[in-house]
């Protein structure tokens, strides 16, 4: 076991209540960490930064390694990751809506070399990733963790219009196929070296994608998420608001006038090469 208070040179910090509110940088601390763990997320925070159109972050907040409960955290052999701090920008984990491709392109990234991770969408784990090497890497349709990230990634990097729901299931099938045919990646993605290769690009593409800017039309997909969010008792009322708003015809008349500039095609093409 080592006590470390940085990794490759970020500093982790903590924030979480009573001491620090979460979402804020927190305070840096020091965490037990087993050495062979803490080798592996040194080559993944590595592997995510080199690649982060961001660079390396200042701080990462995390709300445990080494923590007093059964699993993997008890051996302290997995981190829970908040938020991460560059100098102009932060990703808070819980706003994921917000960030979605730079989220996307972390994950992406840190799924090659953690077999366990669990995301935003994942219950309970909304304002953290955890992530541990008790699996090794690789993707099982039944796994509901996989079966999210890769629903998140097709809807939200790929702009196919899937459910989430993490059940893998014909439409999933079908859009990984369509996926991987354009990326030039051999099937199934339930063979280890096709999956890696697929984490490998997807990252990229999602890091690529998050340097775009945004339009209102996703900021206008974002809010829709949200609301789509909402319990019943307030979404109907919300819902209603926010498409007499759509309907408005001037509303409608700028809304067609703006242009995507969602270049996603291009930037495939540039990745694969
Ligand atoms: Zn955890």
């Amino acid at each position: 076991m080592k006590t470390i208070n940085t990794i490759n040179g970020i500093a982790l910090h903590y924030a979480r209540l009573p001491q620090h509110p979460y979402g804020t940088i927190g305070k840096q601390q020091d965490f037990k960490v087993e050495n062979e763990f803490l080798e592996k997320l040194k080559t993944a925070f590595d592997e995510v930064f080199a690649h982060c159109p961001l660079g390396k972050p200042n701080v990462i907040t995390s709300a445990g390694i080494l923590v007093n409960k059964p699993g993997q955290h008890g051996l302290g052999k997995a981190f829970d990751l908040d938020a991460v701090f560059w100098d102009d920008f932060t990703l808070i984990t819980n706003n994921f809506i917000h960030h979605k491709e730079l989220y996307l392109g972390m994950e992406s990234f840190l799924r090659k070399h953690f077999g366990i991770v669990l995301n935003h969408l994942y219950p309970n784990h909304a304002d953290h990733w955890h992530f541990d090497t008790s699996v090794i890497v690789d993707y099982h349709e039944s796994s509901q963790s996989e079966t999210l990230y890769l629903q998140m990634v097709l809807r939200y990097i790929y702009g196919k219009s899937i459910i989430i729901d993490g059940v893998s299931g014909p439409q999933t099938r079908a859009s990984t196929r369509e996926v991987f045919e354009r990326l030039n990646i051999s099937t199934p993605i339930t063979t280890k070296v096709n999956y890696l290769k697929f984490l490998d690009l997807t990252g990229k593409i999602a890091f690529k994608l998050s340097e775009d800017k945004v339009t209102p039309l996703q900021l206008l997909d974002n809010l829709e998420t949200v609301v789509e969010g909402l319990p019943v008792t307030s979404k109907h009322a919300v819902s209603q608001a926010l498409n007499s708003f759509l309907m408005h015809e001037d509303t409608s008349s700028w809304l067609n006038g703006i242009t995507e500039n969602h270049n996603l095609e291009t930037i495939i093409d540039g990745v694969i090469g």
